[in-house]
């Protein structure tokens, strides 16, 4: 029987000497972000190439910081200006969904972003009052962490707190965990987003070929095929 994606997503390596016996070396320490591997994902790893291109991906390295060396190189909290949410582009705004991912990808530039103060179901009512009064803003993308982490009916909770400020149009899954644990495209879920008045549009985070399985094409298929679903795109 195939497991469920809360299954598959309880079932990842989650320490450097987990990561040794599964991948029979030594190359694993732990440091400061700690790792966490699927094992859909350890398994499409060749284990006896260690240049192997998903392994770099995970493999934790010690990081000095040097002059010049950011702990933010993308500045969010610069441009928060209501915890939770962050706003670069006239037209679109961020929010921080969650602070769970499927993944830990090593080279991640919010390792050491403050998620804690930036819980945007505490601090709705900032959101939205901030939201309301920039109708300029008519997109909205849920990434995190990775929003597909949280459940169908938080994710329908946020969808419906987002629904009541009329001017946003559009709201983005910026998601990497429908990729390493594909089974997270339920039937369910996609019942779940055809019943929202907004446009849904899904960004794949894809960093190699090899991390494309049969069965993440299948759900994206039905994903594209599901009348709602407005726009799917991979990057
Ligand atoms: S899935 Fe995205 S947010 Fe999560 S660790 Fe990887 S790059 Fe960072």
């Amino acid at each position: 029987m195939n497991k469920s994606w809360n299954e598959s997503a309880r079932s990842s390596l989650k320490s450097a000497n987990e990561c040794n016996e599964y991948f029979e070396g030594s190359t694993f320490k732990d440091f400061h972000f700690p790792i966490k591997i699927p094992l859909e994902f350890a398994e499409r790893i060749d284990k006896s190439n260690p240049l192997d291109p998903l392994m770099l991906q995970i493999l934790p390295k010690e990081v000095k910081a040097t002059e010049g060396f950011f702990d933010s190189p993308v500045s969010d909290e610069e441009h928060s200006p209501v915890k939770g949410l962050i706003h670069k582009y006239p037209s679109r705004v961020l929010l921080i969904a969650t602070s769970v991912c499927a993944i830990h990808c090593q080279y991640c530039f919010r390792q050491n972003f403050d998620y804690v103060s930036h819980d945007i179901l505490k601090n709705w009512p900032a959101i939205e009052n901030y939201l309301m009064n920039k109708k300029e803003v008519s997109e909205v993308v849920l990434s995190g962490g990775d929003p597909l982490t949280l459940s169908d009916k938080k994710i329908s909770k946020i969808l419906n707190k987002i629904e009541v400020i009329g001017h946003i149009k559009t709201v983005r899954f910026h998601t990497r965990t429908a990729v390493v644990i594909p089974s997270r495209i339920t039937q369910e879920l996609v019942d779940m987003l055809n019943k929202t008045k907004l446009k849904v549009v899904f960004v794949f985070h894809i960093n190699h070929a090899r991390e494309i399985s049969d069965e993440f094409m299948k759900n994206v298929r039905e994903l594209k095929d599901s009348y709602f679903i407005k726009s799917v795109s991979i990057t």
